[in-house]
């Protein structure tokens, strides 16, 4: 499932391309989700060959949808403001739910499709900084609103630019989703941060998958600037392509 068309959600499938047409992967083909021309825009990063091979492209519906993927798993995704279209995605299994809010500005589409997840994975690209105005994104404060408005059990930070204060982001977003207990924990070089209500206890399961999926995200945790995967999303590329 690819959210939208910023390099910074879409270029690792790239890699991944490799792998599944001359490497272990190759003789299959993976179904990929994503937003209109999305096809076109790798072919146009990297040429056409090899592409549909290893993909199945498949178009996300306008304004919102569901996928049954299989396994009973259902992914439900929700169009929220940033480059349009970007969709955020619940993904739910047995009555249980994790969402991922995509890159979005504060919206309520986000907080309707979240509602009674056991983790929001959220972006917070600004950090305890506020969002300049007319930018689609969201900071810390913005992320824990929104979690405590969707009533999620558990809120996971991801995607903040590393030229931001990490401790004052969590203190920030703790207090906006009135978090009883938080992270951050460290997995490999990256720091996932995350919070918790006692509200409703949240499975083992839906938090390793969440945490899973958060290192998978490009700007996964709050890292250091040296440890920030983050390149689009830093002042270097910002000022000379916009935000991602
Ligand atoms: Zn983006
Ligand atoms: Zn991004």
């Amino acid at each position: 499932m690819i959210t939208h068309l910023h390099p910074d959600h879409c270029v690792d499938l790239m890699a991944l391309r490799v792998y599944m047409v001359w490497g272990p992967g190759a003789g299959r083909v993976l179904t990929v989700h994503g937003p209109p021309g999305l096809r076109e825009r790798l072919m146009a990063f990297s040429g056409s060959y090899g592409w549909d091979r290893a993909f199945d492209f498949r178009e996300l519906a306008a304004g919102e949808g569901q996928i049954e993927v299989g396994d009973g798993v259902v992914v439900r995704h929700r169009e929220v403001p940033h480059l349009p279209p970007t969709h955020a995605v619940r993904v739910e299994h047995e009555g249980r739910a994790i969402c991922f809010s995509a890159d979005c500005g504060p919206n309520q589409a986000l907080v309707e499709l979240a509602r009674g997840c056991e983790v929001l994975v959220c972006e917070c690209s600004f950090g305890a900084e506020r969002v300049p105005e007319g930018v689609p994104h969201l900071d810390a404060r913005d992320a824990g609103a929104m979690a405590a408005r969707a009533g999620v059990a558990c809120l996971l930070l991801v995607h903040c630019s590393p030229e931001f204060d990490r401790e004052a982001a969590l203190a920030a977003a703790r207090d906006a989703f009135g978090a009883r207990s938080h992270g951050p924990a460290r997995r490999g070089r990256d720091r996932v941060n995350w919070f918790r209500t006692r509200r409703r206890p949240v499975g083992r399961r839906a938090m390793v998958i969440a945490v899973v999926l958060s290192l998978l995200l490009r700007g996964s945790g709050t890292p250091t600037r040296s440890t920030c995967p983050v390149r689009s999303c830093g002042s270097a590329a910002r000022s000379s392509s916009g935000w991602s």
